[in-house]
């Protein structure tokens, strides 16, 4: 049964509960007509029995046993009545022999005053009846013609039904099973057709029953993130080898033109101070690159405790503005509850010490030395924290692709970058459980949300160790 595929299996099933059914119903009627013209016989019989007791014997008092002369019922069918003298000669021997029933029914006739049975199809009833004339047995017996005609004829019609049933229930069970299982075929064909290179292709949702739907629609769902994580991960190898070869680029160049002749003291010099700027790049971008996988997919030891985010905040501003005299962060507590406990969230300081470095970073780089706002509010079990500037903004367009790894928005030439910081910082927030929100308009300024849940709360355990300095 095991091995047995589900289409057949449901086929048994149906066709099974169909035929019990069936036959049960069938053994029922068949039982319960065949009991039942049984015992009418029997009374019926009885009837003719007493019939003969009463015109036979009570009503004709001195007249020899004899043919039937009144009858209260019709006779039944190849009816045979004896009347025979108790005392008559050669005892239940000739008894049995006038009458076609055995000599033991006389017996028990004589012995108890009355006495059934039933031979071949042949019913006998008989009674000892006393009166002036002396003691008499009176015998009736006939066929049961119900039994033998009627009964057999519906036992035949309900076989003969039941095995029209039976083919009918294996066409339907077997259309029922088909149809019941073809969507579910249907979609394994089509998620067998899904691969690698046609992600973006859908299973149909729009038949069968809610519950095949909704199975479609969750394994598309699937395959929306699939697809998305594939992208990305796609992406990510394309743009880090593009990324990192450019600086090696650049190195090997350099070194290839200062040794293709001899060159003076001040120009190897100069090769070395390119090459060695080409080398921090690379170093940069190999460092930002391990962080950004170990926070993203690796797991790694962390350790999470109470991080209290107004004074992360003060902390962040001295780093930012220690890095850069033209850095200056404007902090905006007015908002802030008078409970401090609500402003502690459990987490890893030193990530979240990035997280925020990087959007307080971006928003004095991009926009030249204005003042940066960062305003500090909770709502509903939430930390929020709202980083805003007046800088050259993100175009619309590339707003949906800050966070793929190494990209760089349009207008950032001439800002130092490499594409890796809000990535990084929407990991490191979605670690924490938090969420990441950004707004922008070209030339007038980006504002960035960032809400945290206000600890403890569900981690997810083990994620990224934390050390680390803010990456450009
Ligand atoms: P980077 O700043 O090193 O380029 P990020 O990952 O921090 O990399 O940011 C990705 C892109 O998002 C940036 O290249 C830029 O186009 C855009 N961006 C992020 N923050 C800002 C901001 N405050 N103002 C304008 N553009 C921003």
């Amino acid at each position: 049964m095991s091995r047995m595929n589900i289409h057949t299996r449901t086929l048994l099933i149906l066709l099974g509960s169909f035929m019990t059914v069936i036959l049960l119903f069938a053994g029922f009627v068949y039982l319960s007509v065949s009991s039942y013209t049984d015992r009418d016989f029997d009374r019926l019989l009885e009837l003719r029995v007493r019939s003969l007791v009463v015109h036979g014997l009570e009503e004709q008092e001195g007249d020899a046993p004899g043919p039937l002369v009144g009858e209260l019922i019709d006779r039944l069918s190849d009816e045979q009545d004896h009347i025979l003298p108790m005392d008559m000669e050669g005892g239940a021997r000739t008894m049995a022999a006038t009458t076609g029933a055995p000599p033991e029914f006389f017996t028990r006739l004589m012995r108890y005053g009355q006495a059934d049975h039933v031979q071949g199809g042949r019913h006998f009833k008989g009674l000892l009846h006393k009166g002036p004339k002396g003691a008499h047995l009176v015998v009736a017996s006939a066929e049961n013609y119900y039994e033998e005609h009627h009964v057999r004829h519906l036992r035949k019609n309900l076989l003969g039904a039941a095995g029209v049933a039976f083919v009918l229930a294996l066409l339907l069970a077997f259309h029922f099973s088909s149809t019941m299982f073809k969507p579910l075929h249907r979609i394994a064909e089509q998620v067998r057709q899904i691969g690698t290179e046609n992600l973006h292709q859908r299973i149909g949702e729009e038949q069968g029953s809610r519950e095949l739907r909704e199975l479609a629609s969750t394994f598309n769902y699937m395959l929306d993130r699939i697809e998305t994580a594939f992208e990305t991960q796609n992406n990510f190898i394309s743009n880090a080898s593009h990324e990192l070869r450019t600086p090696l680029t650049a190195i090997i160049g350099e070194a290839d033109v200062a040794l293709s002749k001899p060159r003076s003291a001040e120009e190897y010099v100069e090769t070395m101070q390119v090459i060695l700027e080409e080398a921090g790049h690379l170093d940069k971008k190999t460092k930002a690159l391990l962080f950004l996988a170990q926070t993203g997919f690796k797991s790694g030891r962390s350790q999470f405790g109470k991080v209290r985010i107004d004074q992360l905040l003060y902390d962040v501003k001295s780093t930012v503005e220690r890095m850069d005299q033209r850095h200056l962060v404007h902090l905006d507590m007015s908002l802030l509850p008078e409970n401090p406990t609500r402003l502690k969230v459990l987490g890893n300081e030193q990530l979240l010490h990035l997280a925020f470095s990087n959007v307080i970073l971006n928003g004095c780089k991009y926009s030249n030395g204005q003042p940066v706002t960062v305003s500090l509010g909770t709502s509903d079990e939430r930390v929020i924290v709202v980083v805003r500037d007046r800088g050259i903004g993100i175009a619309e367009n590339d707003l949906a692709h800050i966070y793929d790894p190494f990209f760089r928005g349009a207008n950032t030439k001439g800002y130092e970058g490499y594409g890796i910081g809000l990535p990084l910082t929407r990991n490191i927030v979605r670690m924490h459980g938090g969420e990441i929100i950004v707004s922008s308009k070209v030339k007038v300024g980006t504002t960035v949300q960032i809400t945290l849940p206000v600890g403890p709360f569900d981690l997810v355990a083990g994620r990224a160790a934390p050390r680390h300095s803010p990456v450009e």
